[in-house]
């Protein structure tokens, strides 16, 4: 049988481990930080419709840049913006890896601040751009000192910063990231893919972007949007940042059913949004519950939140998996990670976690 070591792949790729939050066929699956909310009849029927329209183009490649989308997503950002400072791709992940391809690369490196999303990593491995590897505070935060000094000691080409962060939830003060950007030789990446369920009082970084050009935020239509399973993400930044992901995009990168789909599920918003102030209250609730438990519980401005510390903790996840829950062993040794879903599916996860302690 043959294996990837008998391949005559990358040697920097020899060794490595893929992606791999498992996909497993259980009743409540709160371990993806998805939105547990399927889309609507009404949306689902202009979604069809939407299709059908572009279905009868297909012989035609895709507006390569994606111009309408990109209005609609600098309509629904605000903050001034236009199509030309936003960019879409297949998921915020094709965003960042089409950011680590116009700034990373052989010879470049990287910086994060860990425990953080795994794929930025993973990404700048696929990409051969050198990962440093940053650290949080006991309380998941950013020291903005020990950051600057992390930055000024390895110049990295490029920042990530996530807000709020994944697997810990913690989002960053504009102040850190106005001391990164000003300390930062090369680009910085604020990840937001969960901006829209922050806390209220927690600004984004896109009231940066003006006088900031190597300023990049990223977006995605995967959590409050609800539309994982579209594939769309996006960025917002400099008219300049832009020219670049259109240097090292594969032409016609997003399929006109995808671009359809998006445009669609923008002008659903409201309904859309609709159900991110339930899942911040429920976030917030089971916050206090783990806490009411004895339990440590991240402060969370995100649709997940990490929770621990087991000494055991595969133990744990297994035993509240046997109860038909599925969350995520993930961050640093000791905690767990769950999803924010529905009042029912918490309730499962409330009592298969009982059943557990
Ligand atoms: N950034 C962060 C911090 C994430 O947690 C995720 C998804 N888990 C992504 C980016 C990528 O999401 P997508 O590719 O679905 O937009």
């Amino acid at each position: 049988m043959t294996t990837l070591d008998d391949l005559p792949i990358r040697d920097d790729l020899r060794g490595k481990q893929p992606y791999g939050a498992p996909q497993l066929n259980v009743a409540v699956q709160l371990n993806t930080n998805e939105n547990p909310h399927p889309p609507s009849a009404a949306l689902i029927a202009d979604l069809a419709d939407a299709i059908r329209r572009g279905a009868a183009t297909l012989n035609r490649y895709p507006d390569r840049d994606a111009v309408e989308l990109r209005k609609d997503l600098a309509d629904y950002l605000g903050h001034g913006l236009t199509g030309r400072q936003l960019w879409a791709a297949n998921g915020s992940n094709e965003i960042l890896q089409q950011v680590l391809q116009a700034f990373g690369g052989p010879g470049r490196g990287a910086i994060g601040f860990e425990p953080s999303y795994s794929m930025h990593p993973i990404i700048a491995s696929g990409t051969s751009t050198r990962w440093i590897e940053g650290g949080r505070e006991e309380d998941f935060s950013l020291d903005p000192d020990r950051a600057v000094a992390l930055i000024e000691r390895h110049r990295p080409d490029v920042v990530f910063l996530t807000s709020p962060n994944n697997p810990t939830g913690t989002a960053l003060p504009l102040e850190v990231i106005r001391r990164v950007l000003a300390a930062a030789p090369g680009m910085v990446v604020v990840d937001e893919a969960y901006a829209e369920f922050a806390r209220a009082g927690t600004p984004s970084a896109l009231s940066l972007l003006p006088g900031h050009p190597r300023l990049i935020v990223t977006r995605t239509m995967s959590k409050a949007f609800a539309l994982a399973g579209a594939r769309v993400g996006y960025l917002a930044a400099d008219p300049a940042v832009v020219d670049a992901m259109l240097l090292v995009r594969l032409p016609y990168h997003l399929s006109t059913l995808t671009q359809a789909a998006a445009r669609v599920a923008l002008a659903h918003r409201d309904e859309l949004l609709g159900s991110v102030d339930a899942l911040r209250a429920e976030r917030d609730e089971i916050v206090a519950w783990l806490r009411q438990r004895g339990l440590t519980v991240a402060d969370s401005d995100s649709n997940f939140v990490l929770f621990g510390k087991f000494p055991d903790r595969h133990a744990v996840w297994e035993g509240i998996l046997d109860r038909g829950v599925l969350i995520r062993e993930t961050g640093p040794d000791g905690w767990l990670r769950v999803s924010i879903g529905t009042e029912d599916e918490m309730a499962a996860f409330r009592a298969a976690l009982e059943g557990v302690l």
